[in-house]
């Protein structure tokens, strides 16, 4: 069974509609834990979401969104397209009390109505921010906008010696920026081909690279993308300055591949996501992970595009996660490095 629960106890199984509505009567009398449910609506996510569409109005509006363990962006593929009745509702509620769970169900359900809703909350005085982390823009005119895609990839590393892999982890410097020795990228996790992810807005370049510059803490790099997608322009803001003690030495290159897998039931579902999956290293498309603000384009100050977020184990430099953004305006691309969380 591809769901674990993370506090233990035996999955139900999910193979039909009528097992579907016995998970959710178990969230509607509350007789199991919301981590044990939780897991359970990750795996319908990643395998049958459609299942769910009758429920979504049973989720939103009776409010069971307080005690319904999913994580954002599970719940932007079960609540996606939710009916105009729960985005009355849950603008009703929003504008009498503030609630982070209805704001990110408001987000997720991302239709029309959705989006109309959300940029009058946030032009009314909502927190701008906390649609921003969740990969949500309000523009200054019009309907909010999603900065990411509705599908979701499984990013799985295979180790070994992949020469012209379409998704190479651990290439030489001078293939990914093209001034190396100025440059303050010092290391190469992962190149992604952008058109293996769906959905992505149409960019210049057809990889974009996963890179670091020498440092172990938080910070962000925002590149131009040359015609041969090698980056330009490299600059860094970082949390707490560079950290020598980070430069690479001699790494070895050529160390694999990324493989990017549509998400599915050959996946295990654990702790309201895939990470426990063997090789799975992250998840390319789907929402930000939502926990740090995104980065803004420098050019053009519109919210990057979200486009994969990756532990570093993928290549081991720093501690967290590695998430790669763009914006499609202005052909320039973001790299954040975040802590656990
Ligand atoms: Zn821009």
């Amino acid at each position: 069974m591809p769901i674990k629960p993370v506090h233990g106890g035996d999955p139900i199984p999910l193979d039909s509609p009528g097992d579907v509505a016995t998970l959710v009567g178990h969230l509607e009398r509350r007789d199991r834990q919301p981590a044990w449910l939780g897991d359970h609506f990750a795996f319908l996510a990643g395998t049958r979401p459609d299942r769910f569409r009758p429920f979504q109005e049973t989720v939103v509006v009776d409010d069971h969104l307080p005690r319904w363990e999913v994580s954002y962006d599970d719940q932007c593929v079960l609540l996606a397209g939710a009916s105009d009745r729960c985005v009355e509702t849950l603008a009703g509620r929003l504008r009498k009390r503030w609630s982070f769970y209805d704001a990110m169900a408001l987000a997720a359900i991302g239709t029309d109505a959705a989006r109309v809703v959300i940029a009058d909350l946030v032009r009314g005085g909502a927190d701008r921010e906390e649609f921003e982390s969740s990969g949500v823009w309000v523009p200054p005119t019009g309907p909010a906008e999603l900065r990411f895609t509705s599908e979701r990839r499984a990013v799985l590393l295979e180790l070994g010696d992949f020469p012209g892999a379409d998704n190479p982890v651990g290439l030489p410097l001078a293939d990914v920026v093209r001034e190396p020795a100025s440059s303050p990228v010092v290391w190469h996790y992962a190149s992604l081909r952008l058109s293996e992810i769906p959905g992505l807005p149409k960019f210049g370049a057809g990889r974009a690279h996963l890179v670091a510059p020498a440092s172990g803490c938080m910070w962000t790099l925002f590149a131009d993308v040359g015609t041969d997608d090698r980056y330009e322009n490299e600059q860094v803001d970082y949390e707490d300055g560079p950290d020598e003690d980070y430069a690479a030495g001699s790494p070895e290159f050529g160390v694999g591949r990324a493989v990017l897998r549509p998400y599915g039931p050959d996946l295990i579902y654990t702790n309201g996501h895939i990470q426990s999956t063997p090789g799975v290293v992250g998840v390319a498309g789907g929402p930000p992970i939502g926990l740090y603000p995104n980065p803004v384009c420098p050019s053009c100050t519109r919210l990057m595009f979200h486009v994969t977020t990756v532990e570093n184990y993928i290549r081991e430099h720093g501690d967290g996660f590695r998430s790669l953004y763009l914006c499609e305006d202005c052909e320039k691309i973001a790299v954040t490095a975040t802590g656990w969380n």
